[in-house]
């Protein structure tokens, strides 16, 4: 069985850190990095904490290139890490207050090191970047 990264295809700039962490940046197919971000979470505000946590004990989160229009599937608690939950297929569109919606999006999962490199991922750490605000700003932990 293939158990590779699932999203492995659409991350790009990928670095491996001792065989317990890899992250990488979100492509789309046709090389765009700017993406929208619609989820099935809760919102929170950002402060302090990621912006967006578990509904339910589900979470969906796409990236929807608006260049091309492909989705990709970022995170699926039904399907990724430990997986095993039914995943809500009902989406919003993630903005910032000032409307902002359209992000960089980087990827890290933590391993136990006889997972690694697989969807077996302890914990996806998914920080998201624009053009109004300078550092990188958490948007969701977990799996
Ligand atoms: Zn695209």
């Amino acid at each position: 069985m293939d158990n590779g990264l699932r999203i492995i295809k659409n991350l790009t700039n990928i670095i491996k850190h001792d065989n317990v962490a890899m992250e990488g940046k979100l492509i789309c197919d046709c090389g765009n990095t700017h993406f929208e971000v619609h989820h099935s979470g809760k919102r929170t505000r950002g402060i302090l904490a990621p912006y967006l946590v578990k509904n339910d004990k589900q979470i969906l989160i796409l990236a929807k290139c608006p260049r091309c229009g492909k989705v990709i599937t970022v995170l699926d608690s039904g399907l990724d890490g430990h997986a095993g939950c039914v995943t809500d297929k009902t989406t919003q569109l993630f903005c910032l207050k000032n409307g902002e919606c359209q992000f960089e999006i980087r990827l890290m999962y933590n391993y136990l090191e006889q997972n690694f490199e697989t969807n077996l991922f302890e914990d996806c750490f998914i920080e998201i970047k624009s053009s109004c605000f300078k550092k990188s700003r958490s948007l969701y932990e977990g799996w």
